[in-house]
């Protein structure tokens, strides 16, 4: 599971000589409160996403300061950035976890969970790294920091693309709960509809690998099929350079 970013760390090191920094990531988990939070704080523990996301933060990312991640509580996913500090619910994983066993036994369900995790963790990060560096943003900066997660966890994450599917169809589920037709008010928020956060997901790992993932867009509507294709593969090109103007490496 960790093969492949210790040898990054290796290559790393021998490219640019630089020092692997390790421990920018200060984890604490809170007390669960209920058997199925219980669970799930069992779950996060024993899955080792925290080691491997801990990893690419300390490889990739410039941060200045120690960046904190908090586990349970009831406010998030979300990060503060006078703190510094992440906050990650155990019922948003529990919810994942929910969503997956409607149609995956449990182990699946549960990796499912883990990879929706992972993407969040490094979403919940890259705020900071915009923070931390100060990154203009032109745009949303929802959108850039979901793409900075699906690229990081596509080239740095053992089987990452397959865990970006996962993620993806976690906005798939989530997009399925909302009304037939959305508020003005969402319009307006700072995130994209969850659909599109799907199928951006999708995009960037199809463009990332178009022989791999030939059928990854295939529910696009034929028409415009080969269209959409060609501009994921450039705008995984695209997402590629441009973050890595602020990543390490
Ligand atoms: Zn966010």
């Amino acid at each position: 599971m960790m093969s492949k970013l210790w040898i990054a760390v290796a290559a790393v090191a021998a490219v640019t000589g630089h020092a692997y920094a390790g421990n920018l990531v200060k984890v604490k988990y809170q007390p669960a409160t209920t058997p199925h939070e219980m669970q799930v704080k069992h779950l996060i523990e024993q899955s080792g996403v925290t080691t491997e996301f801990e990893q690419v933060i300390d490889l990739y990312f410039p941060l200045d300061k120690e960046l904190r991640l908090i586990y349970g509580g009831r406010e998030g996913p979300l990060y503060d950035p006078q703190l510094h500090a992440m906050y990650v619910p155990y019922t948003f994983v529990g919810e994942a976890l929910n969503y997956f066993l409607q149609d995956r036994e449990q182990k699946l369900a549960e990796i499912g969970a883990i990879d929706t995790l992972m993407h969040t963790l490094l979403h919940e990060a890259g705020h900071a790294l915009v923070f931390d560096n100060r990154i203009p943003i032109l745009g949303k900066e929802e959108d850039a920091v979901d793409n900075l997660a699906t690229l990081l966890m596509i080239k740095y994450v053992d089987k990452g693309a397959e865990a970006a599917i996962n993620a993806a169809t976690m906005f798939d589920y989530e997009s399925q709960d909302g009304n037939e037709f959305y508020d003005y008010s969402e319009y307006i928020d700072e995130h994209s509809f969850e659909l599109q956060r799907y199928f951006s997901t999708l995009c960037l790992v199809y463009g990332s690998n178009p022989q791999v993932f030939d059928e990854l867009l295939d529910e696009v509507e034929e028409e415009s099929l080969e269209d959409k294709q060609d501009t994921c593969i450039a705008t995984f090109q695209d997402i590629d350079e441009n973050w890595h103007h602020y990543l390490i490496d």
